[in-house]
């Protein structure tokens, strides 16, 4: 057994683990105790990064370099030389007929930085075309340009730290508690410490964080300009302006004031659906503090105006002086592991190595020099959202996408349905072969992912840290900067630039590319030339600037009052209250706003392997207000369609509490791998941010209608490990099988339930429940051998169903036309119970379990498998939260589900 310390792969918290492995196996994941994003802290997501890595996940995996000779054929199996061969001539020709800009990469914020900055410096330097963009514009773009616009420089200005020392903290726009989990633990150390320190949550949902908070402002979506000007327009009203502040380190505070003028708490209280009482106590807190801090994301972000949103809040800090002193300042938190790292050299179309801006011609020439280069182009590249336009009209022939599921991800999936289809050349540099964006992939080319690599990420709070390889990759992957630096020497020669592209690309690791881009940092606002890879791993995460003869990094910036703008001064942005891409209409009357859950992340290729990440929420859920669901008169888990002006889909509806009337929620995780259509972004719009280009994806108007048709289907199969440990059968091929079926029905859900026997469960409703099929998926689930499995056909009602006991265990169920016993079946599956006792029961239409067996509900604590019923119980039975946590241990490992437990002892005791 050996050890190795790296970094979380999922969100930008950015948390150490230490990987534990063997004869080239993970075996398991603990926190780090020694880094401090975490201090060995690690949510249910990066507890269980091990399982996503287990043994039976490699059926997920690209393994083989895999091309197709044409868009009808199967992708087929083919070395590497043929397949970069393949890639470099293609987008030769395409260079050389129709110019560089008719060529496109899409990256990531999961690539390290190694891997972004090969990427740029073949975009940028060797093909000559700013068409480079990654996922990080869907997630932090405004942030960037926010922080550009108001203080000079893409940098958040905070550290984890400040959250032990504020007294003031703002949260808006993000659900902490379920997105950043290890972020919101430091939270709650603080508050505990601090009695004194205020919580205020701005969402328009009541959250496990808003549960939280001293004050909890409702607000409608996309109206966050209105209030932070309201609060502004009560600080000045109050006289809570810190004007020595302002006068000595900003400028253009005079503008601002005559706007916001305008925006009394009154006005303000109309447009965001807010008592203006509460807009009046949000001001006095943030103003009158000793010290406050925001942490945002992308519920400001993800807006047609998410840059304002970001500068109207910074405007509140500049004005009171709430920046530059320990607990003070707005700070951004990251939704990916590396978007950091990816701004820091250049990752977007509209950006260059270290921090530079395309558009400064300066900036281009530095680069340029660096790189030896004549030029780098000035035209600015396609924008995510542009580049998936310019597909679809084939002003973009060939794409590069790597790392990335914008099948999944991207907003208005119709168009990125057209997009990838219309496009003459699709290459998918993946770690896994199963993802919505592969079945577009012309070439496949595997790479390693969490676990195998070796490179660089950088957090949140602009710390960097080591990200290591524990086990090889499997099968033929290599790691992105490997293929990208043999891609370039390829293509050079095509393209008669065999030398430049030796010269560019010599490389023979990671740490040679690090070197260089740290190198591009001297002199600039990111400056880390005094770090190393040894000093990295020698000393763990170091916050960047560095310079070189530093002896640490700066835990926070802007405390002398110096901003990095022409004047020195920090910039008051003259922002005013805009209607978001979509307002309700009597067409669609709805506000839906989509977000994260606790135990998912973002599009599911690796989160949605680990079965028990399933428990806490198994299937995208409609969250909808008593009101609205009886007014349509729906119930819980009755079949809704939702639909926008761009598209549908067909999911399950649930009450929820934490919803205003008029407003609902959809998870964005689901894409059309899970579920039936294209997935829940295809709702979304793909209006986008003038200055950050980023889209609306977080916003959409909808109508919500009940959906009865067809016919429903339930099939699930369970599996158990064999003598040797190995999963039979193995639930990501069962998983595999079962999936080309979801595209033949408006409601589809395809899941995981349980733990170490986990069952796939495929859950449909539609017209198409023909006699093929149903052999097909009785083959799927090895219920073809009629002398194995128990039968029940009623061919007048349409109702067939079938089931089979291996031993003493209900191994597989199929029920077509008549499902209500799906739900305790599952159960019985899951829990491994006895099926002898209810065999007479399993193909009867009993909606609850034959006496002796119950449903348990959801699973709170992942950790330790304690599921809601039993909490519940618990606390109406008069039990404390201390004393279910001594006799249950739920909640004493990550953390993850107090929010959750102290909310259902509080709904309880109401
Ligand atoms: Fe990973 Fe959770 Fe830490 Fe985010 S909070 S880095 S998902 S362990």
């Amino acid at each position: 057994m050996a050890e190795t310390k790296s970094t979380c792969c999922y969100c930008g918290v950015g948390c150490g683990v230490v990987i534990e492995h063997e004869a080239g196996r993970i075996t398991s994941v603990k926190g780090d105790p020694d880094h401090p994003a975490n201090f060995g802290r690690l949510c249910t997501k990066g507890a269980t990064l091990h399982l996503s890595a287990a043994p039976e996940t490699l059926a997920t995996r690209a393994l083989y370099p895999e091309q197709r000779a044409s868009r009808d054929e199967p992708l087929q199996r083919v070395s590497w030389d043929t397949a970069l061969d393949t890639a470099a001539e293609k987008f030769a020709a395409i260079i050389k007929e129709h110019g560089p800009d008719a060529v496109a990469i899409y990256g990531a914020g999961q690539l390290l930085t190694e891997d972004y900055y090969v990427f740029n410096k073949l975009m940028k330097g060797l093909i000559g075309s700013n068409n480079l963009d990654t996922n990080s514009r869907l997630c932090m773009s405004s942030a960037v340009a926010g922080y550009k616009l108001s203080l000079g420089a893409d940098a958040p200005p905070c550290s984890y730290e400040d959250i032990a020392h504020t007294k003031a903290l703002f949260i808006t726009g993000s659900n902490t508690a379920f997105a950043h989990p290890i972020a919101f633990r430091r939270v709650e150390d603080a508050r505990k410490a601090n009695p004194d320190m205020k919580l205020v949550v701005i969402d328009p949902r009541r959250t496990d964080t808003a549960e939280a908070a001293d004050l909890h402002l409702a607000l409608l979506p996309g109206t966050d300009i209105a209030l932070y000007n309201a609060m502004l327009h009560v600080m000045l009203w109050e006289g809570w302006i810190n004007r020595d502040y302002v006068e000595a380190h900003t400028e253009g505070f005079d503008a601002l004031k005559k706007i916001v003028r305008e925006y009394s708490p009154a006005m303000a209280a109309t447009i965001c659906g807010l008592d203006k009482k509460a807009i009046e106590q949000a001001a006095q807190l943030f103003a009158t503090s000793p010290a406050t801090m925001s942490m945002y994301c992308q519920g400001l972000n993800q807006f047609s105006f998410g840059t304002h949103n970001n500068s109207a809040l910074i405007n509140l800090h500049l004005a009171t002086g709430q920046i530059g002193k320990p607990g003070a300042g707005p700070f951004s938190l990251t939704g990916q592991p590396n978007a950091m790292g990816g701004r820091e050299v250049g990752g977007l179309a509209n950006l260059l190595s270290a921090h530079r801006d395309m558009a400064n011609p300066a900036h281009r020439a530095e680069v340029a020099a660096l790189w030896g280069i004549d030029s780098v182009p000035e035209a600015p590249g396609k924008s995510a959202v542009e580049l998936f336009q310019a597909l679809k009209s084939g002003e973009v022939k060939a794409v590069w996408i790597a790392c990335t599921n914008p099948a999944q991800s991207m907003p208005d999936q119709t168009l990125i349905d057209e997009a990838l289809k219309t496009a003459e050349f699709v290459i998918v540099q993946e770690a896994f072969g199963h993802t919505e964006t592969c079945r577009y992939a012309d070439l496949l080319l595997p790479a390693s992912t969490w676990g195998e690599k070796d490179g660089t990420v950088t957090n949140s709070e602009r710390a960097i840290s080591r990200v290591r390889s524990a086990v090889p990759a499997p099968g033929e992957a290599r790691h992105d900067w490997a293929i990208v630096v043999d891609f370039a020497r390829r293509l050079g020669a095509h393209l008669g630039k065999r030398e430049l592209a030796a010269r560019m690309f010599p490389y023979a690791s990671p740490e040679e590319i690090w070197n260089e881009h740290r190198e591009s940092t001297r002199g600039r606002d990111l400056d880390i030339t005094g770090l190393s890879y040894a000093l990295l791993e020698n000393t763990g995460p170091q916050q960047w600037p560095f310079p070189e003869g530093a002896g640490h990094g700066k835990v926070r910036l802007y405390e002398d009052g110096l901003f990095p703008t022409p004047s020195g001064r920090a910039r008051f942005v003259v922002t005013e209250h805009r209607i978001t891409a979509e307002s309700p209409s009597a067409r669609y009357p709805l506000h839906l706003n989509t977000g994260r859950l606790r135990d998912q992340w973002h599009g599911m290729s690796r989160t949605g392997l680990v079965a028990r990440l399933y428990s806490h929420e198994a299937e995208p859920l409609l969250h909808m207000h008593k009101d609205d669901m009886e007014r349509r008169k729906l119930g819980d888990g009755d079949l809704v369609k939702v639909k926008s002006k761009r598209g549908s889909v067909v999911v399950k509806a649930q009450q929820s509490t934490s919803l205003r009337p008029g407003q609902c929620f959809l998870p964005m995780h689901w894409g059309g791998n899970a579920m039936g259509g294209l997935g829940i972004n295809v709702l979304l719009p793909g209006d986008f941010d003038p200055y950050s280009k980023q889209p609306e994806l977080k916003h959409a108007a909808v109508q919500v209608e009940k959906y009865s048709a067809g016919k429903s289907l339930v099939a699930m199969r369970r599996s158990e490990a064999d003598a040797d440990g190995k999963l039979q059968p193995n639930p990501h091929e069962v998983m595999a099988r079962l999936r080309q079926w979801l595209p033949r029905f408006p409601y589809a859900s395809l899941t995981l339930a349980g733990r170490s026997a986990p069952v796939v469960v495929l859950k449909a409703r539609g017209d198409d429940l023909a006699p093929e099929l149903i052999e097909a998926l009785d083959r799927d689930l090895s219920l073809d051998d009629p002398t194995q499995v128990l039968s029940y056909q009623d061919s007048r009602r349409d109702i067939a169903k079938r089931a089979r006991v291996d031993g003493d265990s209900l191994s597989a169920v199929r029920l077509a036309g008549e499902t209500k016993a799906a739900e305790w079946l599952a159960d019985l599956m899951v829990q491994g119970h006895s099926a002898t006792a209810v065999r007479p029961w399993l193909l009867a239409p009993l909606t609850q379990p034959p006496a002796g067996q119950s449903a348990r509900g959801k699973v709170i604590c992942n950790c330790f498998d304690v599921a809601e019923d039993e909490i519940v119980e618990a606390f109406r039975a008069g039990e404390s939260l201390d004393g279910l946590q001594a006799r249950t241990r739920c909640g004493t490992n990550c953390g993850s589900c107090v929010p959750e437990l102290k909310r259902l002892r509080q709904s309880v005791n109401h």
